[in-house]
This record gives C-alpha cells, sequence and structure tokens, in this order.
C-alpha cells in the first residue's frame, strides 16, 4: 500500500541481496499512509556501517554519524540515510544518548523512537511492521509516546518540541498523558542546543496548524522564548478588537503564507507591545514606537537562537516597516523596492495584509484596497525596470569625477541627491540630465 520510489528500492534490493534486511522508517512511512510526499526516505538496516559501506561501495557514500550508525548514500540525485538497528544507552544529558547499541532486531529499532506515528516500518514483502499501533494513532490523529512519556521526554527534551511540531504539520492532538509530560518536561528545553531548537520551531510555525499547537500549548513556547510570555496578559486594542497581544500574534501568525521568516516575523511583530505599555515614554504609546521596540526584542531572541545576520535582519526590517501607513507613495515603494528587493515588499504587504483583522472592520475594504493598489504599483516599478537604486542610476562615480567632482563624501551625496530626484520622479533617469543636474550643483 506504500509506493516506495525507485530510487529507494534499489538500494533496499542491493541489501536484501547482500543478506541484510531493510525497512523504510519513520517520517516516510508516516507520510505515506497520510497520502502525502515523504520529503526523504531513512531506511533501518541490519547492516552494520562498514557493512553497509561495502555493500555500497560503487555509491557515494557520506559518513554522516557513523557512531550512530548512520551512513547517507547517493542514489540517482538522492540522499537516503542508512541507519544500523540500534537502542540508544542511557541519556545523561537530556539530548544525547551516551552511548548506542546495535541491535539486530527491528522492533528494538523502533522501540527507541518518539512517537507512535513516527515509529512503523514497511518493506515491499513483508507490509507495514506497527508494533505500538502507530497506524491507529495515524487514523484518528494522534500523537502518542513510543513508552512511557515522562522517560523519553527526560531522555531527549527536544521531544518536547518535537511533540509541539508534529501536532502543527499533521493537524494531529496530543494524547493527554504525553501531553501533561510534555509540559512537566518543559524546563528542560533550555538545555537543548538552540540550533535544534530553532529548526524545530521553525518546522512548527510553518505548520497548517501552527498557530492553534502555539495557543494551546502556549506555556511550552514561553518557557523557551520568556520574552513572549507577558503578551498574553497585555491587551491588544482597537475601539473594534479586544484580544490579548498574544492572540493577536496567533492570527496574524495563521494568515501569513507559510513562509519561513514571514511566519517568524508575525509571530514577533507586536513583541515589543507590553514593554512599551509598562514605560509609554519608551515608545510614547504610539505603533511606530511599539514597532521599533518590538524590532529589538525580535532582534535579541533571533540572535539568541543563533540566526545568521541576513535572516535576522529581514525579520527586524519587516517588523520595522509593518506599520507604514497605506497606501505607500510611488517614491517610499521604490525606495524600499531598491533596498530590500521585490520579494521582501511581497512579504511586507502578506505581514501588512494579515495585521489589517486587527483593525477598524469598516475600513477594511478601504486598507485592503490600498494593500492592492499598492501591491500592483510594486509589480508596475519592478516590471518596468525603473531605477531603484545607485546602481541603477544611469551616471556614476566616474561620471561625476570627469565633471570635476573629488573622490570624497560630496561625490556619493551627489549621487544619492540625484537618485532622490530620480525616485520621486523630478528627474529622467537619463545621463545628459543627470550629468547636466550634477554640473548645476557643483558650480
Ligand atoms: P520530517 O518529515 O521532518 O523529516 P521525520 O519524522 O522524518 O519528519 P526526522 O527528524 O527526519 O523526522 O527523524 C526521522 C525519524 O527518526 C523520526 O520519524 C523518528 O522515528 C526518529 N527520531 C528523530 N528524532 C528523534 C528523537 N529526538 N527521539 C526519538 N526518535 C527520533
Ligand atoms: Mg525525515
Amino acid at each position: 500500500q506504500i509506493e516506495i520510489p525507485d530510487y529507494v528500492n534499489k538500494l533496499m534490493a542491493k541489501l536484501n541481496d547482500a543478506g541484510y534486511e531493510a525497512w523504510c522508517v519513520g517520517g516516510c512511512v508516516r507520510d505515506s499512509l497520510l497520502g502525502r510526499i515523504p520529503e526523504d526516505w531513512d531506511l533501518a538496516v541490519s547492516s552494520l556501517p562498514p557493512e553497509t559501506k561495502q555493500v555500497f561501495s560503487d555509491y557515494p557514500t557520506f559518513d554522516v554519524g557513523m557512531r550512530h550508525g548512520t551512513i547517507s548514500v547517493l542514489s540517482e540525485g538522492h540522499t537516503v540515510e542508512l541507519t544500523t538497528f540500534r537502542m540508544d544507552g542511557v541519556y545523561s544529558d537530556a539530548r544525547h544518548p551516551d552511548s548506542v547499541q546495535f541491535s539486530n532486531s527491528l522492533e528494538e529499532d523502533l522501540s527507541r523512537r518518539d512517537f507512535t506515528v513516527n515509529a512503523m516500518a514497511y518493506r515491499q514483502n513483508s507490509g507495514l511492521r506497527d508494533p505500538f499501533d502507530g497506524l491507529r494513532d495515524l487514523e484518528t490523529g494522534l500523537l502518542r509516546c513510543v513508552g512511557i512519556p515522562a522517560k523519553r521526554f527526560s531522555e531527549d527534551a527536544l521531544r518536547v518540541l518535537r511533540c509541539l511540531r508534529f501536532s502543527s504539520t499533521l493537524g494531529f492532538a496530543i494524547e493527554p498523558e504525553t501531553l501533561q509530560a510534555a509540559m512537566d518536561a518543559r524546563g528542560l528545553l533550555e538545555d537543548v542546543s538552540r540550533d535544534r531548537v530553532r529548526d524545530e520551531l521553525q518546522k512548527l510555525l510553518c505548520g497548517t496548524d501552527a498557530a492553534e499547537t502555539l495557543r494551546r500549548n502556549s506555556e511550552i513556547l514561553f518557557s523557551l522564548l520568556p520574552e513572549l510570555a507577558p503578551l498574553a496578559s497585555c491587551n491588544y486594542e482597537t475601539l473594534y478588537h479586544r484580544c490579548s497581544v498574544w492572540e493577536h500574534s496567533l492570527q496574524v501568525l495563521s494568515a501569513v503564507s507559510p513562509n519561513p521568516l514571514l511566519r517568524w516575523s508575525a509571530l514577533l511583530h507586536d513583541c515589543g507591545k507590553p514593554a512599551c505599555k509598562r514605560a509609554p515614554e519608551k515608545g510614547t504609546a504610539h505603533f511606530h514606537g511599539d514597532a521599533s521596540e518590538s524590532e529589538q526584542l525580535a532582534g535579541m531572541i533571533l540572535k539568541r537562537l543563533r540566526f545568521p545576520n541576513r535572516d535576522l535582519d529581514r525579520v527586524c526590517s519587516l517588523i520595522r516597516y509593518h506599520v507604514e501607513t497605506l497606501p505607500l507613495p510611488e517614491k517610499r515603494l521604490k525606495k524600499l523596492l531598491g533596498e530590500f528587493g521585490g520579494d521582501w515588499v511581497f512579504e511586507l504587504f502578506s505581514l501588512m495584509r494579515a495585521n489589517l483583522a486587527g483593525q477598524d472592520p469598516n475600513r477594511l475594504e478601504e486598507h485592503l484596497t490600498a494593500l492592492r493598489d499598492s501591491q500592483e504599483l510594486a509589480e508596475t516599478i519592478l516590471s518596468r525596470q525603473d531605477c531603484l537604486t545607485l546602481r541603477d542610476l544611469a551616471v556614476n562615480g566616474k561620471d561625476l569625477l570627469s565633471l570635476g567632482y573629488h573622490p570624497g563624501p560630496a561625490l556619493g551625496k551627489e549621487l544619492s541627491f540625484l537618485l532622490e530626484k530620480v525616485l520621486s520622479g523630478t528627474l529622467e533617469n537619463d545621463r545628459d540630465i543627470l550629468l547636466q543636474e550634477a554640473e548645476k550643483t557643483r558650480s
């Protein structure tokens, strides 16, 4: 009942020919049974890592985790991870087993896995191997730990976050004992590597049920990102809308497309509001003040999660500009397109549109129209290939030097001045016209 791609079948057959067992396991089995297309295929194999490498000596292979028994094999352009059946030893750091023990039993291998829906194996001739009733949970949409939940979360606290992640991406409920144990173990998340936390959180945020998962499990999120806890008790109040800033953030989160950085921007777009309310002089109780406070706090959070600077800057700038007044004047729009690019501007519109839900419903149509107009204008500007940056300007520094400008700040200033004029439409982006203007300034 599961369609295994050819490039995976070939690997399985090769292992079988060499006398080893090979099973599809984990996410690929789960997703196939759900009728989703698996992102990647993982195999559990009875061969030891050196044996696996031996079998695939004529394939490109990579030792991704020899110690944990994993070899990556490149098959027809796809990477497939082959992991030896194993049992995990004691976990003394709430994250990594102190040792792993290779095993020759598939069942043992399945028993170390986190959730029943992730603990199923499949191969062509034997069908499904499902010792923990994962299929039943898959059918009812339930996440349940394999084994005793409290024990499984204390072994590896990342599983707490994985639990929420799968709840968000699969739209599954969390079985009560598993949920209670996840709540109880949330403090352990502090010790999990920031990179793993970031990756899981991001997958959670991109899930179709992200807002609902976070709404139900806000305590767990707040123990990871304590800066967000005050949002839950801070009122988001306009004349027309009353809820907590937290609830508003979740609504915006669920309304933007599942683009990772856009989702982060939505989650964090108002995170500075509580601080501004506590100290009104800081933000002068004004939304531009709130936005800059939010931007700062978001930057701190993302830095701690070890986001690359590029991503951090992108999220912060989306938060900074989401309070711009619509429709955006052409000059302003060109500036933003020049500085951040078209994709960013469309992400900004998405964030602004999502944020409108909290505003005056009587003016919603008007705001939406203003947004649509700005969006169309941005498209027009891009398709006209208008001049947006110094690079697009019909004159450059060399031209000004030949007019008698000296290298230095005055020259840069003049170029920026010309760009301003072109952006506002006062001057045409024409070489002769711009040279004439520069000549005028110089004399
Ligand atoms: P995705 O679609 O995101 O790849 P996945 O279920 O394949 O989902 P992976 O992180 O690729 O998730 O892990 C592969 C499998 O390994 C899981 O399905 C699960 O069986 C097991 N696994 C992964 N991480 C853990 C963990 N922290 N604890 C226990 N089992 C885990
Ligand atoms: Mg996977």
